[in-house]
C-alpha cells in the first residue's frame, strides 16, 4: 500500500514536470475566462505570456561548501551530518535577459515539504543547508522556493526534482580536477577554473568569489545556464564577472 502511495506521488510529479511548461498559459487562459474578456484580449494576453516568458532563462547555482564555511561567518553541518565533499546546490534562479530577475512571485503558494517527501534524501545530500544554528534543510528550500522557484513555470515538485536532475548531469568537481584544479588550498587562475568547467560541462561558467576570515578571494559559487524548461543547458545570455581576483584559493572541505 505505502509503495503505491508513493508511486503514485512520483507519478503526479512526473506529470507535473512535463506539465509545467503548459502551466503559465493555462494561468494566463483561467484569468482571461474568469475576467470574462473579449476574445481578442485573450489572445493579446496570450502573446503577452509568451514574450514575458521567452525573456525568462535560469541560472543554476552551485556552491564550495568549504568557501561557506571559512568565511568569518562560518557555517553549521545540518542535523544530518557533514556534507560530501562537493559542490552543492544553492539554487535555481529564474533571470531575464537583462540580468535583472523577478523574486517572491506567489505569496500564495508556501513551502509544502509533503509534497515533495520522495525528494527529501537527494535534498539532503545534494542541496544541503549551511546556516547556523544546525538545522535540517527545510528553511533553506522554503528560501529558495518561495524567493525564486514561485517564479519558475514549475510547481514545486517540477521544481525541485528539475533542480536536482540538473546536478546529475553536470559534475564541477570532475571537470576541475580533470584540469588539475583541487580543493587543496592553492590558488588557480579565474580562466583556468571557466575553461575546465567548459571542457567538462560544454558551456562557459560565471564564477562568483567570496573572501575567507583572512580576506582572501576564493572560488565560492558556479554558475551555468538552463533554458526555461528546466532542461536544455545553455550558455548564458548575460554574463557578468562576480568579484573574484584573477588567481582564487580553492580551499579544502
Ligand atoms: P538567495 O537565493 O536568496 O540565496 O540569493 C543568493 C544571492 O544571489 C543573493 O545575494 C541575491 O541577491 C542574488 N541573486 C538572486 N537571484 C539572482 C539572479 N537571478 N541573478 C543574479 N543574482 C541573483
Ligand atoms: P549569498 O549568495 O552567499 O549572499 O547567500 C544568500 C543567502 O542564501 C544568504 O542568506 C545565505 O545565508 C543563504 N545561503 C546560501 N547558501 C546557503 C546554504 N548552503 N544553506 C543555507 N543558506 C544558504
Amino acid at each position: 500500500m505505502k509503495s503505491i502511495l508513493i508511486g503514485l506521488v512520483i507519478l503526479q510529479c512526473t506529470i507535473s514536470i512535463y506539465a509545467a511548461h503548459s502551466q503559465s498559459f493555462l494561468y494566463y487562459a483561467e484569468q482571461v475566462v474568469e475576467e470574462e474578456e473579449p476574445f481578442v484580449t485573450a489572445f493579446a494576453e496570450d502573446d503577452a505570456a509568451a514574450d514575458h516568458n521567452s525573456d525568462l532563462f535560469y541560472y543554476y547555482v552551485e556552491q564550495w561548501p568549504g568557501s561557506y564555511c571559512d568565511t568569518k561567518k562560518g557555517c553549521c553541518y545540518p542535523s544530518t551530518g557533514k556534507p560530501a565533499t562537493n559542490f552543492s546546490i544553492h539554487g535555481l534562479w529564474p533571470t531575464w535577459l537583462n540580468g535583472s530577475w523577478p523574486e517572491n512571485c506567489n505569496p500564495n503558494s508556501l513551502y509544502d515539504e509533503s509534497k515533495i517527501s520522495y525528494l527529501i534524501e537527494r535534498m539532503q545530500s545534494e542541496w544541503p543547508t549551511l546556516s547556523c544554528p544546525s538545522n535540517n534543510g527545510s528553511k533553506f528550500w522554503k528560501h529558495e522556493w518561495e524567493k525564486h522557484g514561485t517564479c519558475s513555470i514549475f510547481d514545486q515538485c517540477a521544481y525541485f526534482e528539475s533542480t536536482l536532475n540538473i546536478k546529475d548531469r553536470v559534475n564541477f568537481l570532475q571537470a576541475l580536477e580533470n584540469a588539475g584544479i583541487k580543493p587543496d588550498g592553492n590558488f588557480y587562475e579565474v580562466e583556468a577554473i571557466k575553461e575546465a568547467i567548459k571542457a567538462g560541462v560544454g558551456v562557459t561558467p560565471l564564477i562568483e568569489c567570496n573572501s575567507d576570515a583572512s580576506k582572501v578571494s576564493q572560488l565560492y559559487q558556479i554558475y551555468i545556464c538552463v533554458d526555461l524548461n528546466g532542461k536544455d543547458i545553455i550558455e548564458c545570455p548575460t554574463t557578468v564577472q562576480r568579484n573574484c581576483n584573477t588567481t582564487v584559493e580553492f580551499p579544502p572541505f
